[in-house]
């Protein structure tokens, strides 16, 4: 594995790899901002605390990590507009509050940007979920289409691009059995508000369509991957949800307890 990542590494141009750099930076800074110890080894605990307190502490430094990818922008997209809306702020809006909510929750949070507009290729965003060594990376996005509702994507096969094949068996499997975890715990938290699609597999989407049935995120993953598009926001009931701070609320809290469910009951 390691050799992959640096032989990735190795070829990405001066560009990718100045932002690659940044980003590592940045990450840096987010873990030294964590306070260094909080005197409290069992996650059980610190868990237990928050929730008879309801005040959140901060997770400690052996905290489970989960990366939080906000999509866009990349070197695919700037991200999707439609009634005024920008698929980019509400995905990053999604992913500020889904990190409160973990972080409360006893688990370390590690974003792929530091800022809203900060571009980020795509295969940068796994290489932060790998060198982070996270749990799972969540990739947060927003359709537009004819459908309405969330769905979850996760790689199902491997393919190749810069020279580079994945994702391996074992995370394909991972992946599924973290969107199947996942999407099963924010039905109950969505429903009324947001209909839930059938799960489905990279090979669905535009972008892995055309490259081996595999997105770019997924083939430099070499930690569990997946991504949810959640809901359609040129549909307007969609819309008014997802831009109402009650319905980012509610999308991060079921996102997190999909995420909790995982990472404390599955690992
Ligand atoms: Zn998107």
């Amino acid at each position: 594995m390691g050799l992959i990542l640096s032989r990735s590494r190795t070829n990405a141009s001066t560009k990718e790899a100045k932002q690659f750099k940044q980003n590592q930076e940045q990450n840096n800074k987010l873990a030294q901002a964590r306070p260094a110890d909080n005197n409290s080894s069992a996650l059980a605990d610190t868990f237990s605390k928050d929730t008879a307190s309801g005040v959140p502490t901060k997770p400690s430094a052996d905290a489970p990590v989960v990366c939080i990818d906000p999509g866009h922008p990349s070197e695919t997209s700037e991200g999707a507009h439609a009634h005024g809306l920008s698929e980019n702020q509400l995905n990053w809006q999604v992913a500020l509050k889904l990190k409160s909510e973990l972080e409360a929750m006893g688990i370390r949070c590690v974003m792929t940007k530091s800022s809203q507009n900060q571009t980020v290729t795509n295969r940068e965003r796994a290489e932060v979920a790998n060198h982070s060594h996270a749990l799972v990376m969540v990739r947060l996005h927003c359709d537009v289409g004819s459908g309405s509702g969330y769905t979850w994507y996760y790689p199902d096969r491997s393919a190749t691009k810069y020279g580079i094949t994945g994702p391996p068996k074992e995370v394909q499997e991972k992946s599924h059995e973290a969107v199947q975890v996942i999407n099963t715990a924010m039905k109950p938290i969505l429903t009324g508000y947001l209909k839930n699609n059938p799960i489905k597999t990279d090979a669905s989407t535009y972008v892995g369509g055309k490259q081996g049935g595999v997105l770019t995120g997924s083939i430099f993953a070499r930690v569990p991957t997946a991504l949810i598009e959640m809901c359609f926001i040129n549909q307007k009931k969609d819309a008014q949800f997802i831009n109402s701070p009650k319905g980012q609320e509610l999308m991060a809290k079921a996102l997190a307890e999909g995420i909790k469910k995982y990472v404390f009951t599955i690992h």
